[in-house]
């Protein structure tokens, strides 16, 4: 599907940027005032041609943004060295106003505001140039009515950033909406997936649990056997524990108990409890939180919440690298980050997250995360990562704080 709508999206670029070289080319060639009088100008002008050309054609096979930036550039001078070239053909002057838009195309912000500022300064001095120096020699429609001329062009500007604005913002929330809908699908089927693998298995282990149970208190047994059981029976237990938390997580109708949570107490806690696990990695945890940081959550998930992400963290840590835990109080919210310079992962892999038995770990169970989106969703907080392969990983949670 994706790749059928890519080759269209294809096709439609290559027939309008053949469209647009096609155009290029007759302005060049097709009763060029320039062609024998003025034989350098109409060189330059073929020479950007053919670069732009090429730079076109070649931008679907090197789609990134120094191309981009290239093109941008390219088009500002070809457009700019028209209006010069040929000051009779008032119409290029629309074409300098439309510039910021060459970067619409690319939907590159930077890009754009940038080219927004360049063309509004470029034009500010050309205006001074015009009515000052050239004085209606060269650009006589400018100076037919400089004052109009100067409002249309920065009428045109505006429009083009409103236009921009409202374009990307909409863009912006309808991606989030997007995200929020993925992110939730997940952990209904999640939460479905648990309960159900839950319950399949707490039956058996009654079963089990209960003949052990039985045999511990029959006298034919020596003792020694009768010790296995109780290890066994403590084994089970430890499983039962288990399935009863992960049911807590992903149970959908469970009472919310919410609580004062402080922050620093219990970061604390989840650090000195992980300093063993980061020791054997060879990694160190660092603390640094701020005094007063309360939360409305639930300490005991919180801990969880902290134990999975710290536990990723230094996971995916190289060698005698730091873990950073950070906290502090911005406005109504507790942000805490957990940072760590490992093996970070792709812009892919992040929207992988949550999802339940997503690993790329060969022991990990991918139920961690799914945990931790799980509890964050419970206590209206959020969570980010912000990731890039090689550097490492930060991940930011936010939870409302405790009014008292
Ligand atoms: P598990 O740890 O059992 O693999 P998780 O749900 O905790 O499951 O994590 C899922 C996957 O997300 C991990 O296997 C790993 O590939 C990736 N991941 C999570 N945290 C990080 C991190 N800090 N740096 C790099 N990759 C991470
Ligand atoms: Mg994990």
């Amino acid at each position: 599907m994706m790749k059928v709508k890519s080759d269209i999206n294809r096709k439609i670029y290559y027939a309008g940027i053949s469209a647009v070289i096609a155009a290029m080319w007759m302005g060049v060639l097709w009763e060029n005032p320039h062609m024998h009088t003025n034989q350098a100008g109409f060189f330059f002008h073929a020479v950007l041609v053919a670069i732009i050309s090429i730079l076109l054609l070649a931008y679907p096979a090197l789609p990134n943004r120094s191309m981009r930036i290239i093109i941008i550039a390219m088009a500002s001078v070809y457009f700019y060295t028209l209006f010069f070239l040929y000051p009779d053909t008032w119409s290029t002057f629309l074409y300098i106003a439309l510039i910021p838009l060459v970067s619409i195309f690319f939907f590159d912000s930077k890009l754009f505001y940038f080219s927004l500022a360049l063309n509004t300064i470029a034009l500010t001095v050309f205006f001074v140039f015009s009515i000052f120096i050239d004085q209606g020699h060269a650009f006589t429609f400018i100076q037919k009515d400089p004052v109009g001329n100067l409002i249309n062009f920065f009428g045109s500007q505006i429009l083009l950033y409103t236009l921009y604005y409202l374009t990307h913002e909409r863009m912006k929330k309808q991606q989030l909406y997007y995200e929020q809908i993925q992110q939730s699908e997940r952990i209904k089927t999640a939460g479905q997936l648990a309960a159900a693998v839950a319950h399949e298995i707490r039956n058996p282990l009654t079963v089990v649990k209960g003949f052990l149970q039985l045999y511990e208190q029959d006298s034919n047994i020596d003792h020694n056997t009768k010790e296995r059981f109780s290890l066994m029976i403590g084994e089970l237990d430890a499983a039962e524990e288990v399935i009863a938390q992960f049911l807590a997580v992903s149970a959908p109708a469970k009472a919310v108990t919410v609580e004062k949570v402080n922050a620093k107490a219990d970061l604390h806690s989840v650090t000195s409890l992980l300093a063993s696990y980061g020791f054997m990695h060879h990694n160190q945890i660092e603390l640094h939180v701020e005094d007063e940081c309360m939360i409305a959550a639930n300490s005991m998930e919180f801990k969880q919440l902290f134990v999975n992400l710290i536990k990723n963290a230094i996971e995916a840590s190289t060698e005698n690298s730091s873990v950073r835990v950070s906290a502090v109080q911005k406005g109504p919210v507790v942000e805490i980050e957990v940072s760590d310079s490992g093996n970070g992962m792709t812009q892919e892999q992040i929207l992988s997250l949550g999802t339940p038995f997503y690993s790329l770990k060969s022991k990990g169970t991918g139920l961690g995360l799914m945990i931790c989106f799980n509890i964050v969703k419970k206590y209206n907080g959020t969570m980010k990562f912000q990731s890039e392969p090689g550097k490492g990983t930060t991940v930011t949670v936010q939870f409302p704080s405790y009014d008292k």
